[in-house]
């Protein structure tokens, strides 16, 4: 059994042809259209290319949103065009092959289970820290989807009372503290209380904090910060000492 994974998120579309035991036998990329027909298109686009290069069985879609509890329906996705569309029989209607769908942090999850970091694991926890976290429960060998299918949302489990307000509506998510884009508001936050900082990041953050991201913040040669009383130490990725 061959099949082509694809991973369709907010800025790219990304597919790889992927064997029966996990291995990656090529891949295929494009950028996300803003609407449904243009998406599907492109989706069915990466998968004609790599079948003119591979004999491909089935086509499993991850997809960065709420994915019905069939895995045929894209309920919501706050980056994609599709809202309660049957995203599933869509494409299955343009590439002529099976295809299913599977929440994104979801179908990380399993890949870790079946090749992964959590193979031979009954129960594990997954989560991806990126623009905000992503995350799945692997719950005796399956994957844990809650009384809506959508489950568990992890990112979106209230950390701090009161705290930075998220996109989802709620205020101090957990992934408004940990990930790239907190990363970003933490740095911005911190060194608006030393104004007299004089580092290239603190002129950054006074003038344009917009501008400031996690992988800028990331690549400071900061050595370490305080934050609630504490200091932590901190080193630039890829040093010897992180
Ligand atoms: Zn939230």
């Amino acid at each position: 059994m061959v099949a082509i994974g694809i991973d369709v998120g907010g800025t790219s579309v990304r597919a790889g042809v992927v064997d029966a035991s996990g291995g990656l036998l090529d891949t295929a990329r494009t950028a996300t259209p803003r609407s449904e027909a243009a998406l599907e298109e492109a989706v069915a686009g990466v998968v004609a290319e790599l079948r003119a290069r591979h004999d491909v069985d089935v086509v499993g879609l991850a997809v960065a949103g709420f994915v019905g509890h069939d895995r045929r329906t894209v309920i919501f996705a706050p980056h994609l065009p599709w809202r309660d569309a049957d995203v599933a029989d869509r494409i299955a209607r343009r590439v002529a092959l099976p295809v299913t769908l599977e929440h994104d942090a979801n179908a990380a999850t399993f890949a870790e289970y079946r090749f992964g970091a959590a193979r031979g694991c009954r129960v594990g926890a997954f989560v991806a820290l990126g623009t905000g976290i992503g995350a799945g429960l692997l719950l005796n060998g399956e994957l844990f989807r809650g009384a809506h299918g959508v489950a568990p949302e992890l990112g979106h489990l209230c950390l701090v009372p009161g705290g930075r307000t998220c996109p989802c509506g709620k205020a101090g998510c957990w992934e408004r503290y940990c990930s790239g884009t907190a990363l970003a508001a933490t740095a911005v936050e911190l060194l608006a209380t030393r104004p007299g900082r004089s580092t290239v990041l603190a002129r950054e953050a006074a003038s344009n904090p917009d501008a400031v991201t996690g992988r800028r913040v990331a690549a400071a040669p900061v050595t370490a910060i305080r934050w609630h009383g504490w200091r932590w130490p901190i080193w630039p990725a890829g040093s010897a000492r992180g």
